[in-house]
């Protein structure tokens, strides 16, 4: 699941990138994406992400939240392209999620073993502060 306004950040930060990849952490709890935080697209490419990211955010996870990642598709689909398999890394097994600007399709996964696996995306409103 994921907070209606975490969505809307999405989907904001993704618009404002364009034609880059737009990427960020995401941060889960009880399965839910709580909280957004965007971050630098070291790649700056309209076709790959490469996350540069706070590292305070990566403390996130000692207040416990889940990490997450987010990346916008500007042309393609929202499904994770053979090189964002390929670049899993500490990512595996992780929540993943790809916001296509094309279709304004937002789809979750989690990568493991060089498969990706989609999980359902539901919003919803009125998410705790
Ligand atoms: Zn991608």
């Amino acid at each position: 699941m994921i907070a209606d306004e975490v969505r809307a950040a999405l989907e904001r930060h993704a618009r404002a990138e364009e034609p880059n990849e737009a990427c960020g952490l995401l941060l889960l709890r009880g399965g839910t994406a709580e909280r957004y935080v965007a971050a630098r697209n070291a790649a700056a490419s309209p076709y790959r992400f490469e996350l540069a990211a706070d590292p305070d955010a990566l403390l996130a996870e000692d207040e416990g939240y889940e990490l997450g990642v987010f990346h916008s598709h500007t042309a393609s689909p929202a499904r994770p392209s053979r090189a964002d398999v390929e670049n899993i890394g500490l990512w595996e097994g992780r929540a993943y999620m790809i916001l296509s600007l094309r279709t304004s399709e937002l789809a979750a996964f989690r990568i493991t073993g060089g498969r990706a696996l989609a999980e359902p995306v539901v919003t919803h409103a009125g998410a705790a502060s």
